[in-house]
């Protein structure tokens, strides 16, 4: 959907199509030479992450395999519960292999440090982090997020696969919501 279909629902626009896409195609740049020749494994975080891993492994030079983990995250609220359960493990066995944990959003970091240390457990080479957006002042936890889209002030956003409540995930652009949607 487009940022029009949403009315009065979305605040403003804070990243469109093409700058996504862009910013998307310089990191995949970066990940490829960083792995070149190395075995890696790309772990998306459902269901946030499916646009963000499907614009990524398309801008990859390389053919690399992909797997998914489904934890338990907001609910249907905006505030982060840093809870964390699995919901979907992975289906392969990551053990001796680089691990690229690709997600849409680092907000408070307490989900991904979680997933971090799990996957860690694992024996794998190694696991970096790759995220579309990152909001600094909401971090509650220190997490090194290696490859990082964009830096993005302390709102609740939706839009390229992020969700209110379910909704608006097709949204096309990344835009923040009407306060009148969540109060
Ligand atoms: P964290 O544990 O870093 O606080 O956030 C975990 C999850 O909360 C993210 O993967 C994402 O699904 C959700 N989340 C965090 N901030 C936002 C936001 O601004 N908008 C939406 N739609 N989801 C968010």
């Amino acid at each position: 959907m487009d940022a029009a279909s949403m009315g009065a629902d979305l605040e403003r626009i804070l990243y469109t199509e093409e700058q996504i896409r862009g910013r998307l195609d310089e990191l995949a740049a970066e990940i490829a030479t960083a792995y070149a020749g190395q075995p890696l494994v790309l772990v998306g975080v459902l269901k946030g992450a499916v646009m963000v891993m499907a614009d990524l492994m398309r801008a990859l030079p390389m053919s690399v395999p992909v797997d998914w983990m489904a934890v338990s995250s907001y609910g249907s609220g905006t505030k982060s519960s840093g809870v964390v359960r699995i919901l979907k493990d992975l289906d392969t066995d990551i053990t001796g292999t680089h691990v690229l944990i690709v997600e849409d959003i680092v907000d408070s970091g307490l989900t991904l440090s979680w997933i971090r240390a799990n996957l860690e457990s694992r024996s794998p080479l190694s696991v970096e982090i790759c995220a579309l957006l990152r909001k600094p002042a909401a971090a509650k936890v220190a997490i090194d997020v290696k490859w990082v889209g964009f830096d993005i002030p302390n709102e609740f956003v939706v839009g390229y696969g992020l969700d209110y409540d379910e909704a608006y995930r097709g949204l096309r652009q990344v835009g923040t919501l009407a306060a009148h949607v969540y109060t």
